[in-house]
């Protein structure tokens, strides 16, 4: 073999750094909330390097896991770069989840240090004691007026800053390969698995989003990622900002929808991505804002409902365009484009196209599998598992002996997901084999609420499916068979669940049945409660679960 007589450098989130600072310096990152605030990458990457040497001060370990409990903002983003620049593992935790889940996942990393946005301290302070690893808190003011408790545990994120050199990180990141980054996901069955990102994958899956025919993002674009930051790396968005020199837009604590029409017409967004939980919930507050800036508005996580994409085309102009994805793939690996096939269909055709997952993006393959190993031929109509390969795709889950089902023989990742390609190679997604429920994005266990309710004495037996709900996509129903002579009432169930699992996940379905029906193998079957329970629809979600998941 001739080598190649290329320069040989590393790919790494440091190197993000210095093009955000030497390219960039001018280009903002806004946070919204109560107090809205403008930075530079010039204002940004000097407090980068003190937050470095703020945790070299605290003596993290090189490698460590460093756990962030954040909104999207700017600090978050300084932790983003600070935390993987100085060769320790960015580990972001959704704290929507159950206190249960939480400790697991924060123990099962080992942090070392949690940095915690002080409106968030209240879901995490009570668990403290229930992490194993943790030896500081940093509390991020982010305005409110929740107590800081009185621990010599708890420090603040400006205080540390402040007592720091801005001189360059010390650590050198030399090999790409280094992991960067952690996140979580949530299982059909056991503990959340996770994904450990590399440098290398990192910075390979900010520039794929680049790409004229992916988000086709460049520097004359205004970013704002709704996606949480703590939901796959908000979807990559961040890091490809960095890369182009778009303006980035976060929301800070300011979730609430009239807040996030405010920010997207105030700053003239031009591209934003979020779950269609959040495009549903945006729709009734768009009048009175003008959003004529915006050229596209990505639909990810699950799929795109015609009606709202319809409604969103209507209101400003723009359908909703799908993306497919997943913890595990970095995430984004096929985004709905019109391509030269779909030239002369009409509005409501090529909407349609828009509205389903797209093709797959550069350095990612996909392919559909039938049951008996046999690769699916591409003509849109022969449904499979869907499994993708790529250098942005884990090879394995964090930690040993977990997950090892999910690769194939020949290192593909097997989704779980039942899909059809086309002859032009775009993904449609026909259902999921998983039995989880997503629900307002964010996913419930089915398994995991099945334990609770048969943790009550008088349930014999539970199941639980996702039906559809116009407001959150999917809620879970639970099918219910009470043990032989008890009068188990309804309400009774709902009280056992308070305090057992996160409130939004308690099913405002359930129905009590003689009998769940059973495969031939001998499992319930959920395809025929599925099929039993299509039409229901579910009553509106408790106020307080609302206000609990905002
Ligand atoms: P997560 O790891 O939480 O991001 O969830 C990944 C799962 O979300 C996938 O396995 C799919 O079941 C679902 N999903 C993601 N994107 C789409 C999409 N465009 N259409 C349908 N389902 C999707």
């Amino acid at each position: 073999m001739i080598r190649g007589l290329m320069q040989d450098r590393p790919l790494t989130i440091p190197g993000l750094l210095t093009r955000a600072e030497t390219s960039f310096g001018h280009k903002r990152i806004i946070t919204g909330g109560t107090e809205e605030t403008v930075a530079t990458w010039a204002e940004i990457t000097p407090r980068v390097r003190r937050l470095a040497h703020a945790m070299d001060a605290l003596q993290v370990p090189a490698g460590a896991c460093v756990g962030t409990f954040a909104w999207n903002s700017q600090r978050h983003v300084e932790l983003y770069l600070a935390i993987p620049s100085s060769g320790r593992i960015l580990h972001t935790v959704n704290h929507r989840l159950h206190g249960e889940q939480i400790s697991f996942i924060v123990n099962d990393a080992a942090d070392d240090i949690l940095f915690v946005d002080r409106t968030l301290l209240p879901v995490v302070w009570p668990l403290v004691s229930s992490f194993t690893s943790v030896r500081h808190v940093i509390v991020m003011d982010d305005g409110g007026d929740v107590p800081l408790p009185d621990d010599p545990r708890i420090l603040d994120y400006e205080d540390l800053l402040r007592g720091q050199p801005k001189t360059p990180i010390e650590t050198v990141i030399e090999d790409e390969h280094a992991a960067a980054s952690l996140c979580y996901t949530s299982g059909t069955t056991g503990n959340p698995k996770g994904v450990l990102y590399s440098h290398r994958s990192v910075v390979l899956h900010s520039l794929l989003l680049l790409g004229a025919d992916v988000f086709a993002l460049s520097e004359s674009d205004v970013i704002a990622p709704i996606v949480p930051m703590f939901h796959v790396n908000a979807w990559g968005l961040p890091y490809a900002a960095m890369q182009c020199g778009a303006d980035l837009v976060l929301p800070g604590p300011g979730t609430a929808p009239a807040e996030l029409a405010g920010l997207l017409s105030r700053h003239r967004v031009t591209f934003s991505a979020a779950v269609s939980t959040v495009w549903r919930q945006l729709l009734s507050e768009l009048d009175g804002h003008d959003l004529s800036g915006l050229r596209h508005l990505v639909c990810g996580g699950g799929a795109v409902d015609d009606a709202l994409s319809l409604a969103y085309q209507t209101t400003i102009g723009l359908p909703l365009s799908n993306a497919w994805g997943m913890t595990e793939t970095s995430p984004v690996v096929t985004t709905a484009r019109l391509g030269t096939a779909h030239r002369g269909l009409s509005a409501e055709e090529s909407r349609q196209v828009l509205g389903t997952p797209g093709p797959a993006v550069p350095l990612t393959e996909i392919r559909v599998m039938s049951d008996d190993g046999v690769e699916q031929p591409r003509d849109g109509a022969s449904p499979g598992e869907l499994q993708v390969s790529g250098t942005t795709i884990a090879s394995a889950y964090f930690g040993t002996d977990r997950g090892a089902e999910s690769f194939t023989a020949d290192g593909w990742l097997r989704t779980g997901d039942v899909a059809t390609i086309d002859r032009w190679g775009h993904l449609r997604i026909v259902d999921r084999t998983k039995d989880l429920v997503k629900s307002g994005g964010e996913w419930i266990s089915s398994v995991e609420l099945e334990n609770a309710i048969m943790a009550h004495p008088e349930v014999h037996e539970a199941a639980v499916i996702g039906v559809a709900d116009p407001r959150w996509g999917e809620r879970p129903l639970a099918c219910v068979v009470p043990a032989p002579g008890v009068t188990l009432t309804i309400e009774d169930l709902r009280q056992h669940l308070r305090g057992r699992v996160a409130s939004w996940w308690i099913p405002e379905q359930i129905e009590l049945l003689e009998e769940i029906p059973m495969t031939a193998t001998g499992k319930w079957s959920k395809q025929s409660l599925r099929r039993r329970f299509a039409d229901t629809a579910s009553p509106a979600v408790a106020e307080d679960d609302v206000k609990e998941r905002a």
